[in-house]
């Protein structure tokens, strides 16, 4: 299922829109808001929530017919802008 532009956020950082979606541990995970193939996020419609699981597991059901494949915002977040923590490099002290 893709979902609707209501349920998109743009992302902080590189302002994409994003899917927030509560994994299978309840922690919160943004993934991109087109579904990708190459994605390794099953997402579906949980009645108001958005839920996401991983598909990298060996013991995980293969997607269901239900489910749209996301690539988590975070591996193509740093795609669009240099990544953070490279602080520019110091000036040499004044002599
Ligand atoms: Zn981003």
């Amino acid at each position: 299922m893709i979902p609707p532009p209501s349920a998109l956020r743009s992302c902080d950082d590189c302002s994409a829109l994003i899917l927030w979606t509560v994994t299978v541990h309840n922690r919160r995970m943004a993934v991109d808001s087109v579904p990708d193939e190459a994605g390794n996020q099953a997402v579906y419609r949980d009645g108001l929530a958005w839920r996401s699981r991983s598909l990298d597991g060996v013991d995980a059901p293969p997607k269901r017919p239900w489910e749209s494949l996301h690539k988590p915002h975070v591996a193509t977040c740093g795609e669009v802008r240099p990544a953070q923590g490279q602080a520019p490099a110091p000036k040499d002290p004044p002599r």
